[in-house]
């Protein structure tokens, strides 16, 4: 995993989020993982301590201040006996709803939900991996990186050539573009 190219790695369902998102493309996934430069310039931006937002992953032991502190989904999920959003008698539910709309490295929340109860979640795990691949060097890139962070291949996923619009638009208000 330290590469970044999880093509040959068998899924972790740690890294399958209650909610949906694919851990291994989260900017503090990465961040932790394989580049602590852009962690502490996360953490600059954020004005959070380095250790807060380390993170290995939704059901790994360490988690983001972030998914540790703010995400209602994992929480709500424990408290129901669920694994994922999706298989919840009130999905889609207002809290989930709210938290897609708020960024677009959630555009594709409710399609994740839907192939993994489709197809399981280790095929959509395969499914995420290709899609934010880098197509030329395989490096697996965030929502936010906009050109590979191995190859500077540009988009750097099909993930980001899909959404650059949406993404263009939240980084710079936000300024999270690494
Ligand atoms: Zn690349």
């Amino acid at each position: 995993m330290n590469n970044g190219q999880m093509g040959h790695c068998s899924p972790d369902k740690r890294l399958a989020a209650v909610c949906g998102l694919f851990c291994p493309a989260c900017t503090l996934f990465i961040g932790t993982n394989e580049d602590p430069e852009r962690l502490k310039m996360l953490a600059m931006r954020l004005q959070l301590p380095v250790e807060e937002l380390k993170c290995y992953g939704c059901w790994s032991d360490k988690r983001s201040f972030y998914c540790r502190e703010k995400c209602k989904m994992t929480k709500c999920a424990a408290e129901k006996g669920i694994r994922f959003c999706g298989q919840c008698t009130e999905y889609p539910c207002v809290e989930l709803k709210a938290f897609q709309v708020q960024m677009p490295h959630r555009i594709e929340l409710w399609k994740s939900q839907e192939r993994i109860k489709e197809v399981g979640y280790e095929k959509w795990y395969a499914e995420m991996i290709e899609l934010y691949s880098c197509t030329e060097c395989h490096t697996i890139n965030s929502a936010y990186d906009m050109a590979c962070r191995k190859c500077g291949t540009t988009p750097s996923c099909n993930y980001v050539r899909l959404h650059k619009d949406d993404i263009n638009q939240q980084s710079s208000k936000l300024m999270l573009q690494v």
